[in-house]
């Protein structure tokens, strides 16, 4: 708590260092050499310190306890409340409303960190800011105010509750119904893959109000900010995944739950807008992620390659290892820069679809490839859980599903290509 409050105030001792306005900061601190000295890969001093600050943080507290998480599933909160007291979470929240309004790319670095300790601690916390990213896109103010400064307060959580049983990649086809009734809305219906689920404080929740199948879909649904202990909203198990095994992840049963009309976000008929422009935020921190996990398995293969030896020399001088250890080190220095790309370009306040997009197709591809690889180059010990590649593969594969998958990336990337061409 008091890390928290004292990391606030360098951050805002900094920003009005550099002269900016509140809302400008955010962007200027991240692009700052680029603005003044054209263009720069340097980090800022501040952006070096959060980075380090998470670095230290993955190394010291989260890699001793991840392999214990993963192996009993239990929700890694220690090290959330952790997080959540040195300012690595919910940094993104905007000043006014008590976070430290960091910008995008600042928050990738911390969030790349993370992943390298763990990535089912990094996707219990990233999952904080997908719930919380149409509240502070769309939220009015008395919204941010009461949901937004609620987690700045205290370590909640909160949860981005969109998919359902029946519907993914195809988010217009949703069945999860809203109906008006007086100042309320009554929601039936179910959800499916809820990250902290079972953990959130409070749930965006993406509903259909108009029934009407020919209403489009920028017009048939509603965005609600729904508290979890609302009567009627019935939690599912946890669900065991293949990895991330400690992140939280349940269906969400609705029967008759009111939401009060204050809760709706924008207006109704405006979810779906609401719903998906969440993504062009947090696509590069989930980048980032995998971009943090493939560079834990260069880190471990590289260390493991140059002690086991065979035919009288250690691994790392075959060349077809060293060649290896070489494609995963230029797939993870492009993943980098695609995720730093597509972070700087929102915090420039441009679109930039197209590059979260790329950013979280290729991050998602190459976490897999190089964990996959790291297997391979720890031989029979890659295959076993005492040592840590083998987790690394597991949690990897989440990378090409969630937040829209491989092929949904592509599909995006695809039409803003051919859009440019077109017009
Ligand atoms: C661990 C986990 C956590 C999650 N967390 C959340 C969360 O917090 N909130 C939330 O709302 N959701 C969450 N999800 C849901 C996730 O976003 C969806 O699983 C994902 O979008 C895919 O949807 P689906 O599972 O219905 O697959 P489907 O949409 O049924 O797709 C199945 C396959 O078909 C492919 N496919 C589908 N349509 C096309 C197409 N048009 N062209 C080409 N290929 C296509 C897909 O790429 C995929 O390979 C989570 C999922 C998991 C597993």
């Amino acid at each position: 708590m008091l890390l928290n409050k004292i990391l606030k105030a360098s951050v805002r001792s900094g920003i009005r260092l550099h002269g900016s306005s509140a809302a400008a900061s955010a962007a200027a601190s991240s692009s700052s050499h680029s603005s003044s000295h054209g263009f720069s890969f340097e980090l800022t001093e501040q952006q070096k310190e959060f980075q380090q600050l998470a670095r230290k943080f993955a190394r010291e507290e989260i890699i001793p306890a991840a392999a214990a998480y993963d192996r009993s599933g239990e929700y890694p909160f220690p090290l959330i409340k952790k997080a959540w007291e040195l300012g690595l979470m919910n940094s993104h929240i905007p000043q006014e409303y008590g976070g430290m309004g960091l910008p995008n790319f600042d928050n990738c670095l911390i969030t790349e960190e993370l992943a390298y300790g763990c990535t089912g601690v990094q996707t219990a916390i990233e999952a904080n800011s997908l719930g919380q990213m149409p509240v502070i896109l769309a939220g009015n103010e008395a919204q941010k105010k009461k949901y937004l400064g609620r987690m700045t307060e205290e370590p909640l959580m909160c949860a981005y509750c969109v998919t359902e049983p029946g519907a993914g990649s195809d988010v217009a086809s949703i069945k999860t119904r809203a109906v008006k009734m007086g100042d309320e809305y009554v929601v039936n219906g179910q959800k499916m893959w809820i990250t902290n689920g079972g953990k959130a404080n409070w749930y965006f929740l993406l509903a259909r109000t108009n029934p009407d199948p020919k209403c489009p879909a920028s017009k048939a649904f509603t965005g609600f900010i729904l508290e979890a202990d609302t009567p009627g909203v019935q939690i599912g198990r946890k669900e065991m995944n293949m990895g991330q095994r400690c992140s939280d992840t349940r269906g969400i049963t609705f029967e008759d739950v009111r939401i009060p009309k204050e809760n709706v976000l924008v207006a109704e008929g405006a979810g779906f807008k609401i719903a998906m422009g969440a993504f062009d935020n947090t696509r590069p921190p989930v980048a980032a992620g995998a971009t943090g996990l493939a560079q834990r398995a260069l880190d471990e293969a590289t260390k493991y390659a140059l002690e086991r030896k065979t035919f009288g020399k250690v691994i790392a001088e075959h060349q077809a290892v060293s060649f290896l250890l070489a494609e995963m080190a230029m797939k993870v220095e492009l993943a980098r820069m695609g995720y730093q790309r597509a972070a700087w370009e929102v915090d420039q306040g441009r679109r930039n679809t197209y590059y979260a997009s790329i950013a979280k197709a290729f991050a998602g591809d190459i976490a897999n490839q190089v964990a996959s690889d790291a297997v391979q180059i720890f031989g029979g010990n890659g295959f076993n859980s005492e040592y840590p590649v083998e987790k690394l593969m597991r949690d990897a594969k989440i990378y090409q599903i969630y937040e829209g998958t491989a092929q949904i990336q592509r599909l995006i990337v695809a039409r803003e290509h051919l859009g440019r061409y077109q017009k």
